[in-house]
């Protein structure tokens, strides 16, 4: 397979990165469904086992259909690196991340991680690293001096930082450079949780962080018909050889049946993202306008509190839409009841527009001080918006206002 060419842009990577490898020479990768792999003989055997022959032996360890993904996967995020990338597919994007934490920390390091973040990986981060020795400090990194102070407090145990922008539901973002100087000023590496963006609207690893996760179940595929999950890093990480070892060892890949349905979502990655993103402006513009909206929440706003900053490090504003009803809880209720066409679903970066109510959702096990802390209020409504004709879309939302 000739290697792509190094100016090799966004979607053409999207499209031809990891394919044409198949020694059969199929159009599309095959799915090598399959536990395992034979040898021919014992020398054979001995010699992968060693390590001194390349070759798969156990699905558990490595597949070539997920090697497959996983090229695509670093192709993507490897624009603006200046060196090759290095991705690892999870069998979610929880695995992904749990995998990232464990093979960063040890016991007696510190986490520095930000308070409003996807539900599940604060409490990976509140309740379970705590109990191997691993100490985490919330903080909110929207002002990275904080993000400074907690790292002189951790006083040289910090590994790592773990940021997720923009952040879910209120789509604040974080500044990427900025942070990434000051943890490696401080020795510590940068995880950034890029599911939202994806690689299209923003490349953590050009803005200097060490490691992107994703949940791979959402935009990246696209479709939600799979969990998955990845991390991606630069190829030369020292940290790799561990996030193999534990990605093994947990037992964290992805089926490849999985991974094929990813690979193959990914190569419209860069068409979806455009039309989710241009859909998500309009929906955001319109919602400006509406007077049962008290507050719009989109990174691509003018209005927007993190507008010079998303437009400084991100490629498109992503596809994600928060907004405000007035009547708090009983509006929002009436909103979700309301709606035709937006689906309610827990789940966002599918081809169809989503609605959640992050308070009774996502966001329900919280106790409300800490829904009130990361602003996450009893009236927002949350969208993924998806690939509709967006005049349609619009009118749906407007119809479901109208009966505020
Ligand atoms: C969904 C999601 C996750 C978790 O991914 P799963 O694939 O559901 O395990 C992590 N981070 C963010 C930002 C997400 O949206």
């Amino acid at each position: 397979m000739p290697p792509l060419p190094a100016e090799a842009g966004f979607g053409t990577r999207a499209i031809h990165a990891g394919e044409a490898g198949d020694p059969s020479r199929a159009y599309l990768n095959p799915i090598y469904q399959t536990a395992s792999f034979r040898f021919d003989s014992f020398e054979e055997s001995d010699a992968t086992f060693a390590g001194e022959r390349p070759g798969y032996f156990y699905t558990r360890n490595g597949n070539p259909t997920i090697a497959a993904l996983e090229a695509k996967l670093a192709a993507l995020e490897e624009i603006g690196l200046g060196e090759p990338a290095r991705a690892l597919a999870f069998g979610s994007g929880m695995a992904a991340v749990s995998a990232v934490l464990l093979a960063l920390a040890e016991a007696g390091g510190q986490i520095i991680s930000q308070e409003a973040l996807y539900g599940v990986t604060y409490h990976i981060q509140a309740a379970l690293l705590p109990r191997y020795g691993i100490g985490v400090t919330f903080v909110d990194p929207s002002d990275p001096a904080a993000v400074a102070r907690a790292l002189d407090e951790a006083n040289g145990r910090a590994r790592a930082v773990l940021l997720e922008t923009p952040v879910n539901p209120t789509l604040r973002c974080m500044d990427i450079a900025a942070i990434a100087q000051i943890a490696h000023a401080h020795q510590a590496l940068l995880i950034v949780d890029n599911t939202l963006a994806t690689p299209y609207a923003q490349r953590p690893l050009a803005l200097g962080a060490d490691v992107s996760v994703y949940s791979t179940t959402k935009f990246i595929s696209g479709h939600g018909a799979i969990i998955g999950g990845a991390a991606v890093m630069p190829a030369s990480a020292d940290f790799v050889p561990w996030l193999e070892l534990y990605r093994k060892n947990l037992g964290a890949i992805p089926s490849p049946f999985d991974a094929w349905l990813t690979a193959l979502g990914l190569r419209t990655l860069h068409i979806r993202m455009e039309r989710h993103c241009a859909n998500a402006l309009a929906v955001a513009r319109f919602l400006e306008t509406q007077p049962q909206v008290t507050r719009v929440y989109y990174p691509g706003l003018p209005t927007s509190p993190d507008y010079a900053l998303a437009s400084r490090q991100m490629t498109a504003f992503g596809a994600m839409v928060s907004f405000e009803v007035k009547g708090g809880m009983e509006a929002a209720r009436r909103v979700l009841d309301a709606v035709r066409l937006c689906v309610i679903t827990p789940t966002l970066g599918t081809l169809d527009t989503l609605i959640t109510h992050p308070a009774t959702m996502s966001h329900r096990d919280l106790t409300p001080a800490e829904r009130q802390r990361m602003g996450i209020s009893d009236g927002l409504i949350r969208l993924s918006i998806g690939l509709e004709d967006v005049t349609d879309i619009i009118a749906d939302l407007e119809q479901a206002l109208a009966q505020l």
